[in-house]
């Protein structure tokens, strides 16, 4: 692209000036080339036009027809424009609430119109609401193709004129003035190889498509540049991260680790022992281990990474492990400590709640290389804490952390090996679109002897079916956690469930049991406190919030009950469900819900049917759409695709995958000269994309 046409100042335009410049300045468009990257929510294609009297509920479709009535009702929020359109077969009705004043002017009575939208039906007639509309123009031959563009609006747009329809005047102006690309950017071998419609004529057909043809192609080829940018910055990093010598290489698999494995009272699982092989590799290689490790709730990770701190020792190097919550710090520092004795291995523990002098003890042992591991919440990235070798990180239950956290603790020393784990299965696009860079072991398999967790679900209340099962599973000597959620906005509220149900069991219904509530908002020590009594069988029941979601293992438990069920997430439901049927018994999982609205049933019947972590995160992708299986946090790159989507376009992504990392295998620093405008647009994209800057 000739770089100046591109950055040309959208005032250079016929027709915009300061008021519409600032509002589009408001959207981040303030050059041409910006305005050319505004793609269109949807199109409206009134080459397939449906006619009212056919239409039924749920379609989505386009109609054509001639404003009768148009009315402004009620006031103030439920302030409203109804219209009526009429195509000859029938009435359609359509409603706003929003702009109800402005668009009653524009829908006079006799204006042709289309419009585009989902059809409900009220009282036997048919109804659209927020429907995207094109005004038409009179008698006149239509003024534009039959796929119709619609862009999004904003109030600032629309406040200085530019809605849908100007916006997109405003463009084809644009694309006649200046037109888009003169060059192509993409190596011309991969735009003929991939059969990509060229970069300039893609821009103006996604602007201003000839054809459901032409615009299919158009879109094809703009999704897959921006994924082949992501693929590319991710082909760089790997490439970059290879190259840069200083990753401690291990040469040692050593003693610890040897007395380890022969400590286990079990045999390792096929799957840990191909995890902890390959991590031995990445180690051994000279290079900065970036792993992620997927494997479901109990599959037994803790182990796998006690293996690679191990292997760290053995190495001469320390080794640090975060975690998102300060129970499962204690837990991981209790139930590993037991192995580092018996190595001889010194560890520390770092939590935010612990005591000033505690924690100066650590750092002390941490800077001075008389600790050889520490696990920690993320005490573990602070400032503060200063390592004499550390050689390895690793990050557990890392779904919980933000990429900034992440990245924090792999600047910690000179390079690190990095060993991610989570219990959060992701679809495979995800985790290429969003973990491009990253090497990913599965663990897929639970160790052997496994009870399987019968799961239920039951409407409105504690049962008496389910007080009997807690009732004979305590007295049979096992242990149980009943969970209330704690939703943040109303944490207060929810504190008050979960207290409440506590003294109520208590008092009233398990009098002859000592129960034990804790929660988010308690004191460390007494979190903590309450935690080992539990672990030790002292507590029967542990009442308590979602702090007990992530990793806590205390195998004797056996039921979990959760209350409101149908207010948490299929991952979360699983990752909850996962702290039974850890121990040799048979366990039980009750889901109780109130009202199961949207898809609150499917959820739960989906955990009533399986207890495969891999199976219900598809489920899970399907109910909510792959990109927001993962949080916010997460998603990085993914959430900042403007046309590609990580559920639909998986072809596209493996496509740009492949053809990233070739390119990047053939000339890593994209030095060639037939790709310099390649190189020079890449890094244009990754100084656009703040999300790159934060990739853990
Ligand atoms: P997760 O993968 O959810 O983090 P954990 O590491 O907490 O799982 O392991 C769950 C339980 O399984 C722990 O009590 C652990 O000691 C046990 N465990 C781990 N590996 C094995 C194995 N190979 N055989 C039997 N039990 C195992
Ligand atoms: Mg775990």
């Amino acid at each position: 692209m000739s770089g100046r046409v591109e950055d040309l100042s959208v005032e250079a335009l016929r027709g915009v000036g300061e008021k519409k410049s600032k509002a589009l300045a408001l959207q981040g468009i303030r050059s041409v080339g910006d305005l050319y990257r505004y793609f269109p929510r949807r199109y409206l294609d009134r080459s397939r036009v449906s006619g009212i009297a056919g239409l039924r509920e749920g379609d989505e479709v386009t109609v054509c027809g001639t404003v009768g009535r148009s009315m402004r009702e009620g006031a103030g929020r439920t302030r409203r424009l109804r219209v009526m359109l009429s195509d000859g077969s029938g009435t359609l009705e359509l409603t706003w609430f929003r702009g109800a004043a402005w668009l009653g002017k524009v829908m006079q009575p006799g204006r042709h119109m289309a419009v585009f939208g989902k059809v409900s039906f009220f009282s036997g007639r048919p109804q659209m609401t927020h429907p995207d509309y094109e005004l038409l123009e009179e008698g006149a031959a239509p003024r534009h193709a039959d796929i119709m563009p619609i862009y999004p609006e904003s109030e600032g747009l629309r406040k200085a004129g530019l809605d849908s329809r100007r916006l997109q005047a405003c463009i084809r102006e644009a694309l006649r003035v200046c037109p888009p690309v003169t060059g192509e950017l993409l190596p011309e071998d991969m735009v003929a190889h991939y059969r990509l419609l060229g970069g300039a004529e893609a821009y103006r057909q996604v602007h201003v498509p000839e054809s459901r043809e032409m615009l299919d192609k158009a879109l094809r080829r703009l999704k897959w540049e921006e994924l082949f940018f992501t693929q590319l910055f991710f082909a760089l990093r790997r490439h970059q991260a290879k190259r840069h010598a200083g990753a401690h290489r291990f040469v040692r698999s050593g003693e610890k680790t040897a007395e380890l494995y022969a400590s286990l009272p079990f045999e390792l699982t096929t799957a840990q022992k191909r995890a902890v092989r390959e991590i031995y590799a990445d180690l051994c290689s000279g290079q900065q281990m970036h792993r992620l490790v997927q494997g479901d709730v109990g599959s037994g990770k803790t182990l796998v990474a006690m293996f690679a701190m191990a292997l760290a020792f053995d190495n001469g190097l320390q080794a640090a492990m975060m975690v998102p919550t300060e129970i499962l710090a204690v837990q991981h520092w209790l139930g590993l400590k037991k192995y580092a004795d018996a190595l001889g291995l010194r560890f520390g523990l770092l939590t935010g709640g612990q005591s000033v002098v505690d924690r100066e003890e650590v750092l002390r042992g941490l800077m001075a290389g008389t600790l050889d591991m520490v696990v920690g919440t993320h005490a573990v990235i602070q400032d503060k804490v200063v390592f004499k070798r550390l050689g390895l990180v690793v990050i557990d239950e890392q779904h919980r952390f933000g990429v900034v956290q992440r990245r924090a603790l792999q600047e910690k020393a000179c390079r690190p090996h990095v060993l991610l784990m989570t219990a959060t299965p992701i679809p495979r696009t995800l985790t290429m679109g969003t973990f491009g860079d990253l090497d990913v072991t599965v663990i897929d398999e639970l160790p052997e002897g496994r009870q399987p967790v019968t799961t239920k679900c039951y409407g409105h209340g504690l049962k008496q079916e389910v007080l009997n099962l807690l009732q004979r599973e305590i007295e049979a000597g096992r242990q149980a956690y009943i969970v209330y959620p704690l939703v943040e906005e109303s944490e207060k509220t929810d504190l008050k469930a979960a207290t409440r149900g506590y003294h109520q069991l208590q008092d009233r219904i398990f009098p002859g049991f000592r129960l034990g509530l804790v929660h988010g908002r308690m004191p460390a020590a007494q979190k903590a406190e309450v935690m080992e009594a539990f672990r030790k069988g002292e507590i029967a029941i542990l009442v308590g919030t979602t702090v007990i979601e992530v990793g806590v293992d205390v195998p004797n438990a056996s039921v979990i009950v959760v209350a409101h069920a149908e207010r948490f997430g299929l991952a979360q439901l699983h990752q909850l469900r996962g702290r039974v049927g850890r121990g040799e018994w048979p366990s039980w999982c009750c889901l109780l819900y109130d009202k199961a609205e949207g898809d609150a049933m499917e959820r739960l019947r989906a955990m009533e049917a399986s207890s495969d972590g891999f199976y219900l995160s598809r489920v899970d992708a399907r109910l909510r759409g792959a990109g927001n299986v993962l949080g916010k946090e997460q998603s990085g790159i993914a959430s900042s695709f403007r046309l590609a989507d990580l559920d639909k376009d998986e072809d596209l992504l493996i496509e740009a995958r492949e053809a990233a990392f070739r390119l990047v295998g053939e000339d890593p620093l994209l030095a060639l000269p037939e790709h310099r405008s390649l190189r020079k647009k890449y890094e244009e994209y990754v100084a656009t994309q703040s999300e790159f800057a934060g990739i853990g």
